[in-house]
């Protein structure tokens, strides 16, 4: 069999051979689908990796069967790109340097459910884990908007925040990850467990540094949830009511989400359900608080078109509040016109609604913003993930430089490298791991512009390191 990817010189006829018993698919259109994830969002991403496929996708059911990969790519020296339910939108999961594709979705069995944790196989879906949290009284304490297609392990390594986050903070913070397992990328793969705040070593690698196997995670009481709309005829009330909800010590939403009204007219599920161009505040609220959330919208001068509890809501054909949020919100309006795009801007002060205000009068007509809320270190902070309407990269490159002028970070979404996008920097206690974990190098190395210039040193010389060296 030749290479599907045109980078790799091995039979992987033989390589599948191999793998026995492990499942593979070998078949060169499968493998090319398996080889894409969300990057398409970026017209940027999507130029430079939609020819980029792997060769043979294997889908290991247990532990063993995954040592068994892991020690025969270790010994064929075959770059290694871990798969979940390929939702990530950086590309994370592209293997650019072609190669095997271990899908993890065969690992998908719930080990435990406690009072207060779940403990799962690194490839079951996220919504298999609230539905099985359901009959024990609990569910997640945060989990992406993508829950039906996201498995845990992905979640783990490619995401950060999502529903939950307002209320018990971003994936990363204290007590929200208990405890990773992940296997090395060795003649005879090892376990390691990574618990506390270890557990950082291995979250938002973007599976570069080690495989994770099983996650324990934090888990909430569950609650009757309501989904809530308010519309508002300015986008600044509605930015300003949504930040009241979000940091009232009265009510404990979920969830708040604040969608510029050009955005709603392509979320074809709410039309005829809310006001007429007029701007969204999407909120996720105990059944208990939703007086309160109705009166906070009344006296900021909205109106609450929708509260629903989930009966009412699949009556009514109106899909999930949170797939109106987060990059549920670029996708949206993604189906109907592919040539919107996004960008990810973290928000200075969230209290001030007249910088949003400043800076949303500078924009220009092709950004429509949309701002989330969640908790850091216990504060309440704001992102915009702001729908822009693709021209060009040089465009793009303006409208970067005008959120910077007001004081906004750019967080880029457009860039397929870790250490541009969420995390800003390189995170040597990532790298050290990797050293450590994956000594040849194999695991979406791709990915780090940084591991080119350390991958030579020893892993307590890649920990020494610093984030300033980096960046100068
Ligand atoms: C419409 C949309 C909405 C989204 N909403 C959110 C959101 O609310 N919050 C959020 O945080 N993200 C969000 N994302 C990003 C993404 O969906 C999540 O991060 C998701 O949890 C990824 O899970 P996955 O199984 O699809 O991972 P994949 O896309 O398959 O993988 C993500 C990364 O993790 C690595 N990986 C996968 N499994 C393992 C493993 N077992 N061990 C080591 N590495 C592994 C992959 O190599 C890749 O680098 C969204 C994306 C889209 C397209």
């Amino acid at each position: 069999m030749t290479s599907i990817s045109g980078k790799t010189d091995i039979d992987w006829s033989a390589f599948a051979r191999r793998l026995a018993p492990v499942q593979v698919i070998d078949e060169a259109v499968v493998v090319k689908k398996r080889s894409r994830d969300f990057f398409w969002f970026s017209p940027i991403l999507n130029e430079q990796l939609k020819r980029c496929f792997g060769d043979l996708v294997a889908v290991p059911k247990t532990v063993e069967e995954m040592k068994h990969c892991l020690k025969l790519a270790f010994e064929a020296e075959v770059p290694v790109v871990l798969r979940g339910g390929g939702t990530g939108n950086y590309g994370q999961s592209v293997p650019v340097d072609g190669g095997l594709i271990l899908e993890t979705t065969g690992m998908n069995r719930i080990l435990e459910i406690g009072d207060g944790f779940i403990r799962a196989e690194a490839g079951v879906l996220m919504a298999d884990m609230n539905k099985a949290l359901k009959e024990t009284g609990q569910e997640m304490a945060m989990f992406p908007s993508t829950q039906d297609i996201a498995t845990v392990g992905g979640f783990v390594a490619g995401g950060s925040v999502g529903i939950g986050s307002l209320a018990t903070g971003a994936l990363r913070e204290p007590g929200n990850l208990i405890r990773l397992k992940a296997l090395s990328v060795e003649n005879d793969p090892q376990e390691h467990v990574f618990e506390g705040e270890d557990v950082l070593k291995i979250h938002h690698a973007w599976g570069l540094n080690g495989v994770i196997t099983e996650v324990t995670l934090r888990t909430v009481p569950t609650v009757d949830w309501i989904a809530c709309m308010a519309t508002f005829e300015s986008y600044e009330d509605t930015y300003a009511a949504g930040y009241t909800v979000a940091t009232a010590e009265a009510i404990s939403p979920k969830m708040a989400s604040i969608v510029d009204g050009r955005i709603v007219a392509y979320f074809p599920g709410l039309k005829g359900h809310l006001r007429e161009g007029c701007h969204l505040l999407a909120a996720y609220v105990p059944a208990d608080d939703v007086a309160k959330f109705t009166q906070m919208v009344t006296d900021l001068g909205g109106y609450v078109d929708l509260t629903l509890n989930d009966v009412e809501r699949e009556a009514k054909e109106i899909p999930h509040v949170f797939e109106f949020c987060f990059n549920h919100t670029t996708w949206q309006v993604l189906k109907s016109d592919r040539s919107a795009t996004y960008q990810q801007i973290g928000v200075p002060d969230p209290a001030d609604v007249g910088a949003i205000s400043k800076l949303r009068a500078d924009l220009g007509d092709d950004v429509w913003t949309h701002h989330e809320f969640f908790r850091l270190d216990g504060e309440v902070v704001a992102i915009d993930l702001p729908i822009i309407w693709f021209s060009s990269k040089a465009r793009m490159d303006e409208i970067n430089q005008t959120y910077a002028k007001h004081g906004f970070a750019v967080y880029e979404a457009h860039s397929n490298q870790v250490e541009r996008g969420g995390l800003h920097n390189a995170d040597y206690g990532h790298l050290a791991w990797k050293k450590r974990l994956d000594p040849k190098g194999l695991l979406n190395s791709a990915k780090s512009t940084v591991w080119e210039m350390v991958k030579d040193l020893s892993p307590e010389e890649i920990e020494a390191k610093t984030v300033s060296e980096v960046s100068s």
